[in-house]
């Protein structure tokens, strides 16, 4: 089976967005073993969006547009594929009552041009879409599919595996998928977890092993090809199991889990409650525990104290400590995070303070120097960093370090 993408969309062409809906489909496709075989980006023209899909059509089982189905002029998928397939479009009445609804309910009367979002190509199917205004369509040419699906990434994702993979399995056989397993790894580099599994990594034939790096933390991909979920999750976890007693220490989670995603359910677990003094990270933290839905159940508080004037007033650092040690000092970082446990009563408090650069730094405290504390009813650890990168990089590291210091120690004591 194999298939082509085209992204319809002038603002592509410019650069001024990025195309991110082919490298998700393409990376669905994959995993269904479906051979994506052309990805073409074409511009809000009629003429050679039809020419586009006419040319595809010659040589694809399956044809996946993206974008373009608005209401507005330049939208132009439906009109192109049209063309292409000789198939004129038509009013759609159920489209267009759900329009009109849907319009009426939110911002009164509709405009004629909107009208055209209820057009079809004689004969498509129309995939409805709850997250958006545009449907969109499949639609059949000489044993080829065509599926067009909105810009937006979250409506054309939510679309595609609602309503296109149940459709895929129907017109063809794809009994043999791809699985994928990720496992994540912090606190060890890419090289060296490629060294401790050299051998599982040279033997691999399937599942495979493939290493990622993705800023500060690592990423394995295993993969196999199945007939179900069950065979693969056979076959994937004889060799989770391998790896695990190799490099097991460093596993935090697997798929779609994050260092704060984990810390969050350890902290749910126990009922325990959380509470944040950051400095040159800014809110980050919290807003990265914050990210995660039913964050409120563990998540009490958080403070940016920026200055030293605030590290003392809201947290208690003693104005010695400043002065003496500064505000990047394993001292004062136990003294933010005994602060913010005493008032704000939580479980435990994790502190930040750090030198983001790119100024700042000195030969003594150069940039990249962070120091994390952590206080909980055991008492207080610290923990000295030194990261590299730009401000951007080395906040991000510096949260992920955060969480990761409360996920190692809680993993101990529950
Ligand atoms: P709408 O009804 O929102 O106009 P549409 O189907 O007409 O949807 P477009 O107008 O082509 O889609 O794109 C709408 C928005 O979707 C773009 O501004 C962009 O933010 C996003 N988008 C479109 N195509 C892509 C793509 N290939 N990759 C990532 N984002 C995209
Ligand atoms: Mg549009």
């Amino acid at each position: 089976m194999n298939a082509e993408l085209i992204s319809v969309g002038t603002e592509l062409l410019l650069g001024q967005i990025v195309n991110t809906n082919a490298a998700w489909l393409a990376e669905r496709l994959a995993s269904f073993g479906v051979n994506v075989y052309r990805q073409i980006t074409v511009g809000d023209n009629l003429n050679r969006l039809a020419a586009t899909v006419s040319d595809s059509l010659k040589r694809a089982d399956i044809l996946i547009l993206t974008g373009g189905l608005g209401p507005t002029e330049d939208d132009l998928t439906r009109e192109g594929v049209a063309q292409a397939t000789e198939r004129p479009l038509e009013m759609d009445e159920e489209q267009k009552a759900r329009l009109l609804a849907r319009y009426q309910s939110r911002f009164g009367n509709m405009p004629e041009n909107n009208l055209k979002q209820a057009t079809k190509p004689r004969g498509s199917i129309i995939l409805p879409n709850p997250n958006g205004t545009a449907c969109g369509y499949a639609v059949e040419k000489d044993g080829s599919w065509i599926f067009m699906l909105p810009g937006p990434p979250w409506e054309m994702e939510y679309m595609f595996e609602h309503e296109v993979v149940p459709l895929l399995n129907k017109f063809f056989d794809l009994s043999e998928h791809l699985f994928h397993r990720n496992l994540r790894f912090f606190g060890i580099g890419e090289s060296a977890l490629e060294m401790e599994i050299l051998d599982l990594v040279k033997n691999q034939t399937d599942p495979t092993i493939a290493i990622y790096a993705a800023l500060g933390e690592m990423q394995m991909r295993l993969t196999t090809r199945a007939k179900t979920k069950e065979e693969a999750d056979r076959k994937l976890d004889g060799l989770h199991e391998k790896i695990k007693a190799i490099v097991g220490q460093f596993i935090y989670g697997t798929d779609e889990d994050t260092l704060f995603s984990v810390v969050a359910k350890q902290m749910q677990a126990k009922n325990l409650t959380l509470s944040l003094a950051e400095s040159c990270t800014g809110g980050l933290l919290a807003s990265s525990f914050t990210d995660l839905a039913g964050s409120s159940k563990f998540f009490k508080q958080g403070w940016v104290t920026y200055s030293n004037q605030s590290k003392i007033e809201q947290l208690g650092v003693k104005a010695e400590t400043l002065e003496e040690h500064g505000a990047v000092s394993q001292q004062t970082a136990i003294e933010m995070a005994l602060g913010a446990r005493a008032r704000s009563q939580s479980d435990y408090a994790l502190a930040v303070t750090g030198i983001a650069g790119p100024d700042g730094g000195t030969v003594e405290k150069p940039v990249g120097l962070v120091w994390l504390g952590l206080a909980g009813p055991e008492g207080v650890i610290s923990k000295e960093l030194n990261l590299r990168g730009r401000r951007d990089q080395i906040k991000l590291r510096s949260v992920k370090n955060a969480a990761y210091l409360l996920f190692d120690h809680l993993k101990e004591k529950i």
